[in-house]
């Protein structure tokens, strides 16, 4: 469950891997075009492999690059449990592939 950011009235979200159902999800109560926001832990995962390097230095190094990994690691599982919405801005997307059955055929 999120909260929708237009009408603060809870929504049932989809499966974090349901992308399909994410590209639909719209609030129930106010018809508004929902979108997952982002996960903020997404920001720490580029750092893991400095830090892996850093690793190498010494044993308190190694000991801090484990623990930031398995915090990393944590926080990703909790927001993608607990997933939050946002307003949708941008349009959606237009299918690539168009049927053209009325047109002349060849
Ligand atoms: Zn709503």
């Amino acid at each position: 469950m999120a909260k929708c950011p237009a009408c603060d009235r809870d929504v049932r979200t989809p499966l974090f891997l349901n992308l399909d159902g994410w590209r639909h999800l719209t609030c129930p109560h106010c018809k508004a075009r929902l979108e997952m926001k982002p996960p903020r832990s997404v920001v720490l995962g580029p750092l893991i492999a400095p830090l892996f390097v850093l690793a190498r230095q010494g044993r308190v190094f190694e000991v801090i690059a484990f623990v930031f990994m398995f915090a990393t690691i944590v926080l990703l599982l909790l927001e993608s449990v607990r997933p939050k919405v946002q307003l949708r801005k941008k349009p959606l997307p237009k299918p690539t592939i168009q049927l053209n059955i009325d047109g002349p055929s060849n």
